[in-house]
Formats: C-alpha cells, structure tokens, sequence
C-alpha cells in the first residue's frame, strides 16, 4: 500500500514523529469524549451506545508487548487502559471464548464508547433543527467566491448562501474545494468498508467493541445488530464496497467468533464502503484558514466521530470567538505549511 501523501507534506509529517501525532489525537479525543459526555447530560440522545469500553486483541505476544509498551507513554496524558492476558479478555467479553487458546493478551479501554453514528447524527440534527438551524440536504457545493481575502458566498446547485463565517467540512472531499481558492489542505481519502448484520439468535453477541490489530478489523454491537468493519484502500473518491474485501472481513471476524458466521445471510447482511479523511500525519486540521472567515474541520480520519463533539466545539469557539477549552497545537493547517520551531521539534 503506497501512501498518496508524497512530497512536502509527508516529510514534514515523518519530522513530526508518532509521539507528536499520538499525544495531539489523544488530548483530542479524550477532550471530544468529555464534550460528547456533556452533551449527552443535556439533551437526550438514542443511539444505541454501549459504555462498556473497547478492547485490542493480540494474537502475537511481542505484538501484545509493543503495544502495552506504547500505552505506558500515553498514560500520564490521561490514556485510561488494562493490560490483560487471554483468560481477561474471555472475561472482559465472554463471545471470546471459542478464539481464547489463539490469544496472546489484550488491551481494554474502558472509557470508550460506542454507537450508532447514522442514529446519533440524525439525533443531533433534529435537535439543532429545534434550535432555529436549518439544512440543505441534498446540496452540492458548486464553487466558493474569495475577494479582499475573505469568502463572500457559497455557489451551490441550489443557489448562492451567504453568511459571515463558513466551515469547510467536507471530508475527504475538502481538499477538492480548498484547492479552489489556493488552500491546500493534505487530506487524502481512505476507503475502508463495513458489513452489518442483525444478531439473530445469536445470545451471547459481544457487547464490548474488540478490534483485531493484525488481522485489522473491528466487531461493534449496534443494538441487535453487529457490524464488522475494516480495509483500508487508496482507490480515489469511488465509494462502491469491494465484496473481496467485505469476505475478507468476515472471514477474519468469524474466526474469532465462530458463531457470527450463523448471521451472516446475503439478504439481511448490509454492506458499506466510506472514505476516510486521512492526513499524512494523523491528527486532523481543525480551526483558521489563510480565508479570513473561513474555518475548516476536517481530516479525521479513522478517528473522525471519536474527534468530532471536540473538534465541532473547538472550532465553533474560534467562529465565536471564545477562547477554546483546550490548545490547537498539532491541530491546526498551520503545522504543514509552518516552519516554526515547534513543528520543526517534533520526530
Ligand atoms: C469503514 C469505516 C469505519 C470507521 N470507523 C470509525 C470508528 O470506529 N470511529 C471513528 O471515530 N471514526 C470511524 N470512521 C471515520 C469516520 O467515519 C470519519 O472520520 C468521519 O465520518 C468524517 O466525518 P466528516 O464529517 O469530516 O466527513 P464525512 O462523514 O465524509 O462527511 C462529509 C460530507 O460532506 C459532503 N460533501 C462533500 N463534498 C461536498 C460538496 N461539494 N458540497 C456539499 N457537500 C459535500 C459529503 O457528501 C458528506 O456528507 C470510520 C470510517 C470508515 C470508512
């Protein structure tokens, strides 16, 4: 797989280094799980989340050893995890027990979440909506008009919107229109797919998220279905799901639990690609564009609903012009176009 962030922002990402990236997604995402939790303390919220935390199988015992190694570093930061041998893991989530004589170890988060984001989003927009919000679903951003270095209006298929400030947040496809008006913005689309199917009568179903590091996949309880989920292709904007790949994610996900492949009907089974906003670096860009009113939340990767409650709060809060809960270092467009000594220190 060649990554398709060549030239001056891969390097500048390699100077950074994985402990720059690391710490600047975690402050990110433990920040987005305390707004997530504040949001959800104010209004009410369905989406089938489950809190009973996440847990990384290792098949590989050095593997299982790097990774707890890795934790260590991330722990004064406020990284909340156990490191767990196989008999912890059946017992952190029982639906492990036919793969347990194949496991080296694990690592349980317990404070992560999980949900239906299709559910939580549409939640999130009835309340807004409550709130005097209005949407233009169905829109396609057709060009954007820069004079005197600030955006005047947004051209659409439906018309011309104005407004004193917009936020570009397109995902993978922000760069598209970055480029439009001279800002390049590294962010590069990664499909990666998904199969859900319902549980059935399958009792035991896991209700803790597992994530397979070497076989890459991820099993997530959505109520009473189970999703299965992985991949990772440079293919462009093309977002038709490779039925290859969705076997291929089966096939590992019922080998560590054999009773999954009970559910598995291709009638009732709904497959779905997506594309993943990467940057070369990880962290996603958030806040100030050299467009004076211009803002930009995007880039979040295989992270980016873990991210988005912070990130939406913090660059509300420059919109707004509060001073954000917490810094924007490592998050801004800045760090790829900068030479700063900070960006400079990293790596
Ligand atoms: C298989 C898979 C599994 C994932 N699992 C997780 C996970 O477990 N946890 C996690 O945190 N994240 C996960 N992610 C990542 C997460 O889904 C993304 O990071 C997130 O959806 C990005 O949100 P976004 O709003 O920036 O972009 P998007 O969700 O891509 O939304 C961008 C929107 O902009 C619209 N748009 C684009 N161009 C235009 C235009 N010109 N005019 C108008 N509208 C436009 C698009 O139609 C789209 O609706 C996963 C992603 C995939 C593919």
């Amino acid at each position: 797989m060649r990554c398709p962030a060549r030239g001056a922002a891969c390097r500048r990402a390699q100077r950074r280094g994985i402990v720059g990236w690391t710490t600047d997604n975690l402050r990110l995402a433990l920040y987005s799980l305390d707004v997530f939790h504040r949001l959800r303390a104010e209004i009410d919220l369905a989406y089938d989340l489950q809190t009973v935390g996440s847990l990384k199988i290792f098949s590989n015992p050095q593997a299982h050893e790097d990774a707890a190694n890795a934790c260590v570093q991330l722990r004064d930061l406020g990284l909340e995890y156990r490191c767990v041998d196989a008999a912890e893991c059946v017992g952190i989530e029982p639906a492990l027990a036919d793969a347990a004589s194949t496991l080296a170890g694990g690592i349980y988060y317990p404070g992560d979440e999980s949900g239906d984001c299709r559910k939580f989003t549409e939640a999130i927009a009835t309340r807004a909506r409550s709130l005097g919000v209005s949407f233009m679903f169905g829109t396609t951003v057709t060009g954007l008009d820069v004079s005197g270095g600030a955006l005047g209006w947004v051209e659409t298929d439906r018309g011309r919107v104005t407004g004193e400030s917009f936020v570009l947040a397109t995902g993978a496809h922000s760069p598209l229109l970055g480029r439009r008006i001279g800002i390049n913005l590294p962010i590069y689309p990664v499909k990666g797919v998904t199969v859900t199917v319902p549980i059935g009568r399958w009792n035991g179903a896991p209700r803790v998220t597992v994530v397979d590091d070497a076989r890459k996949f991820a099993v997530v309880r959505l109520g009473d279905q189970v999703r299965t989920a992985g991949s990772a292709e440079f293919t462009g904007y093309d977002t038709t799901p490779d039925p290859a790949r969705c076997q291929a994610i089966l096939d590992n996900a019922t080998r560590v639990f054999p009773e999954l492949a009970a559910c598995i009907d291709g009638a009732t089974a709904t497959r779905w690609a997506g594309l993943r906003p990467m940057t070369p670096d990880g962290p996603p860009v958030l806040g100030a564009t050299p467009v004076r009113n211009l803002f930009v939340n995007s880039g979040g990767g295989h992270l980016g609903w873990t991210f988005s409650c912070g990130a939406a709060r913090l660059v509300a809060d420059l919109v707004s012009n509060r001073r954000p809960e917490i810094g924007l270092e490592g998050l801004t467009l800045e760090r790829f176009t900068s030479t700063s000594p900070r960006v400079r220190g990293f790596g």
